[in-house]
């Protein structure tokens, strides 16, 4: 007898579905074709097993299972509960009146328990578009599954309780879906920036930044709260929409880290420590998954003491800081994943940790600091927007009760909120949507300036020997400033709080 079951498949962030054919007949073989790879191949063993330990067993017959389509390479141990299914059904235990209209995916254990898998939603979305009218998947795996609408949900703990599932007709009282808690997306609050007592400098660097989408740079000794400040950027950038929420979970589903329901909506944060390998940044791997880059999509990749990460990770990461997106082409396959964050990076001063301490003394000589510095990268350092120096803060300042209402992360949000809107009322008919991704000549049509505006910036480029790179990041950074400050021009005022966020620029770091 011959009989279809379905699976799906992950290439890159795109879902498959994999129809499975199986077919028993007379004779003794077992084989399993399609382009499977090796952990397929040993699903015979995990189904041979799990059925043993539940009084059931493959047929001794010939058993041959073809997945189609042919050319699409299948990985891994997700289709164990599809294969087994498509095994009892052609052997005539399983009814196969829904089998056409439920997708399946699951790991056996040697028992028959069910082990979760990764990159469950996209393949369910998948699967809904196809017109499939649910899934029947490991338990643990329903959360993700539950953010889809109109689709039926089937955890199961075990592969007989698929076959109990498949085995009541739609006739007959039906196995209700497994009670989906309502999905209730009440937002996290995150970490708000008006804990942070002093600062204002950088909690305005972090407006702009993510007023513009902007990356940044903060430059401070160890301990004056670098990392906190990173971490309170996610309370003040907007929102995912619906889509950009969707495209970031199916990014987490195929990493097996998918995040929690009231988190979903906030820009995710990322922030790897600096032992990170290459793979585990931009992704990759034996089978193909996102890395840090990629689950930062629509959020921050925050990099802590940048000049600690090897050089290489360093240089993977310029590709995907230019075109937002990572390609990986191995001799096995050939990935490409979406990588569009505000990247936020942190660094000493210098090797000592106290170039330019208003109170401690620095101990590096300058070509050590100079040195230090260097290692990172003149085309990283290209694409970084703000630097910002971080000083201690004032000893008068850690004791007060009083919250600088001016830098509330709610108050920040307001102002970004207009801002945002003016750049997309702006850039409505341009795939750029920030100014912080204008290119050159959308740079000369949107950043004019005028002549008083000219002959400032003209001074700063001799008096600092800026480059034609740094002169456009000014006039950008200057666009988000007179946006958040509503002004269709940009006027000096704008222009020189620009400047002042290019302290790495000047050569005289070290001097
Ligand atoms: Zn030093």
């Amino acid at each position: 007898m011959l009989v279809q079951t379905y699976s799906g498949s992950i290439l890159g962030i795109d879902a498959h579905i994999i129809t499975i054919e199986t077919f028993i007949t007379k004779g003794i073989q077992f084989a399993i074709v399609g382009l499977a790879d090796s952990a397929i191949r040993e699903s015979q063993q995990r189904i041979d097993s799990a059925l043993k330990h539940n009084g059931l067993k493959i047929p001794r017959q010939s058993v041959t299972i073809n997945m189609a389509p042919a050319d699409l390479k299948k990985e891994g141990a997700g289709y164990d509960l599809a294969l087994t299914i498509g095994i009892l059904a052609a052997d005539g235990k399983i009814n196969d009146e829904k089998l056409s209209a439920y997708i399946i995916l699951g790991e056996l254990s040697l028992e028959g328990k069910l082990r979760p898998v990764k990159g469950v939603l996209p393949i369910c979305i998948e699967a809904k578009r196809k017109g499939f009218k649910g899934v029947v998947l490991p338990k643990n795996n329903i959360r993700e599954a539950s953010l889809l609408k109109d689709f039926d949900i089937i955890g199961v703990n075990h592969f007989k309780d698929a076959i109990a599932f498949f085995n009541v007709k739609y006739a007959e009282n039906r196995i209700t879906n497994t009670p989906q808690s309502p999905l209730s997306f009440t937002k996290k609050t995150p970490l708000d920036f008006k804990d942070v007592k002093g600062q204002q400098k950088v909690k305005r660097a972090f407006e702009i930044a993510a007023a513009g989408h902007h990356n940044l740079i903060m430059i401070g000794p160890p301990g004056v709260g670098k990392t906190m400040l990173a971490k309170r950027l996610p309370s003040i950038l907007p929102p995912l929409c619906e889509k950009q929420m969707i495209d970031s979970a199916k990014i987490h589903s195929i990493a097996g880290a998918m995040r929690k329901q009231d988190e979903l909506y906030l820009p995710s944060f990322r922030s790897p420590h600096h032992t990170i390998s290459d793979v585990a940044l931009v992704g990759g791997g034996v089978y193909p998954k996102p890395g840090e880059i990629s689950l930062a999509h629509h959020g921050i990749l925050f990099l802590d003491e940048l000049p600690e990460f090897k050089k290489s990770v360093l240089e993977v990461l310029r590709q995907p800081l230019e075109e937002h997106e990572i390609h990986l082409s191995r001799a096995k396959y050939s990935a490409h994943y979406p990588a569009r964050f505000i990247f936020v990076a942190s660094m000493n001063p210098c090797p000592c940790g106290y170039y330019n301490h208003p109170s401690k003394a620095c101990t590096c000589n300058p070509f050590q600091i100079k040195k230090y510095v260097q290692k990172i990268s003149g085309p990283l350092l290209d694409r970084i927007d703000l630097h910002v120096e971080v000083s201690p803060v004032e000893t008068h300042l850690l004791f007060t009760k009083a919250i600088d209402e001016r830098y509330t992360s709610k108050k920040i949000s307001e102002r970004i909120t207009k801002a945002r809107e003016i750049q997309r009322h702006r850039f409505k008919t341009m795939s750029t949507k920030t100014n912080a991704h204008l290119s050159g000549s959308q740079i000369e049509s949107y950043c004019k300036i005028d002549t008083s505006c000219k002959k400032i910036l003209q001074q700063v480029i001799e008096k600092l020997d800026l480059s034609a790179r740094a002169y456009n990041k000014i006039l950008k950074v200057a666009r988000t400033i007179a946006d958040l400050e509503e002004s269709d021009s940009i006027v000096v005022q704008h222009l020189t709080e620009a400047i002042g966020f290019r302290s790495l620029d000047k050569g005289s770091w070290g001097d």
